[in-house]
């Protein structure tokens, strides 16, 4: 692979540096896909409940990305156990796998029908910049990154490291977030995990001294979940993220002709999966451009549910035994109680047993060989069977004062 003449440092606040020496890394890097990653929050609801988590996608990337260079260099085995070729692969991956992700990640989701791997998949190797500076290498390279990402790549340590329970991408996020929301919870020892991670029977393992660091990882990620990730708030500006296009699609049926106030929308409302130019209008400033307009528009529903967009004016949630009683206080008071009231779940399973998979779970090196996390800690183990469900429903906060 070809180096860069100069190596490039990114200073990052999580890692300190970002070292770059591959020409291929830092040609991706300079694709208009990739830059666009600047223009989406990596928090999306949850930045405007932690006004600090103000950090790019692209941060988390280039974050992901050194954590993979760092596993290559530092992980006991791993230099030796892949090639070259897998080694690039591996930074590549992992400095790619979001590429996919729209304005508002998750909660757009719903509202594009599609979720973030599959355009991640359709960038990489469809019609881009990206799928030019990979085929231009090699015609597989393109196909090979994208396996890793979901998972089908034949070399399972790929796919351990980039995403399965114990991952790059998760070390950098919960490490990121945590930093950036002034959340402690998310505090791991990734020295210690690079550390005392290993090769062994064609399988990533983590040396069982260190158990406490790997318990106080699931620990640490189930708890960014429920106080940051699932914050009730947070899941409140989700909903009115789904409302609103609940309404603007509703309009859309009645007078297709609507999609034309909304070029940033249009493809949303036309068309079921969008294409890489279409998906890469979607970035903050185009979605908020797009509430501003839809507050200045005729429709009440529309322009009231974009003004709480905008002013952070969040629906109350309560007991979701109120649903029917919420219907009515909104009826009584002029809210159409289709969009004004929203049953929302949230659940988090905080680590998932083997069940098939070897590539997804943590595997620890014992004194008796390699055995799945959760048969030698009984902390995970406890923690494997829990299935928290938090459900809610959502509602403007006027009815309840009138
Ligand atoms: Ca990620």
């Amino acid at each position: 692979m070809e180096k860069l003449l100069e190596k490039r440092v990114i200073r990052d606040v999580i890692h300190g540096y970002v070292h770059i020496e591959d020409k291929i890394i830092w040609d991706c890097i300079n694709t208009r896909e990739f830059q666009r990653l600047r223009r989406i929050r990596q928090l999306g609801s949850t930045a405007v409940i932690f006004p600090s988590g103000e950090h790019s996608r692209a941060t988390h990337s280039f974050g992901t990305y050194e954590i993979a260079k760092r596993m290559i260099n530092e992980v006991d085995g791993l230099k030796e156990y892949l090639n070259e070729r897998e080694q690039m692969v591996l930074m590549l991956a992992a400095l790619l796998h979001d590429i996919g992700h729209a304005s508002f990640s998750h909660s757009f989701e719903h509202i594009i029908h599609s979720n973030h791997e599959e355009y991640t998949q359709q960038i990489i190797t469809g019609d881009s910049e990206i799928y030019d500076v990979l085929s231009a290498v090699d015609e597989d390279l393109p196909k090979e990154v994208a396996s890793v990402i979901n998972h089908s790549h034949p070399n399972g340590v790929l796919c351990q490291l980039i995403s399965s329970q114990l991952d790059a991408d998760r070390l950098d996020y919960l490490l990121r977030d945590s930093y950036f929301t002034g959340v402690s919870y998310g505090q791991i020892d990734l020295d210690r995990i690079l550390r005392t991670m290993r090769i062994s029977n064609g399988k990533v393992v983590i040396k069982n001294t260190s158990i406490y660091t790997i318990e106080n990882y699931i620990m640490s990620r189930y708890h960014m979940y429920w106080q940051v990730y699932y914050h009730p708030n947070s899941r409140s500006y989700d909903v009115l993220l789904r409302q609103v296009f609940t309404r603007l699609r509703d309009l859309f049926e009645e007078n297709r002709r609507i999609a034309d106030e909304y070029p940033m929308f249009k493809a949303i409302l036309e068309k079921d999966m969008l294409s890489n130019d279409e998906l890469f209008l979607l970035d903050d400033a185009t979605v908020m451009y797009g509430f501003h307009l839809m507050e200045m528009g005729n429709d009440k529903i529309l322009s009231d549910l974009a003004r709480r967009i905008l002013n952070r004016d969040l629906f109350e949630y309560s007991n979701k035994t109120r649903e029917a009683e919420l219907k009515q206080l909104c009826l009584n008071n002029g809210f159409d109680p289709n969009y004004y009231v929203v049953v929302d779940q949230q659940s988090q399973i905080p680590y998932k047993p083997y069940s098939g998979n070897s590539s997804q779970c943590i595997w620890m090196l014992t004194d008796e060989g390699i055995k799945e996390l959760s048969e030698v800690s009984s902390v995970v183990k406890s923690l494997s069977y829990i299935d928290e469900q938090d459900e809610r429903v959502f509602y403007p906060r006027e009815v309840d004062e009138n």
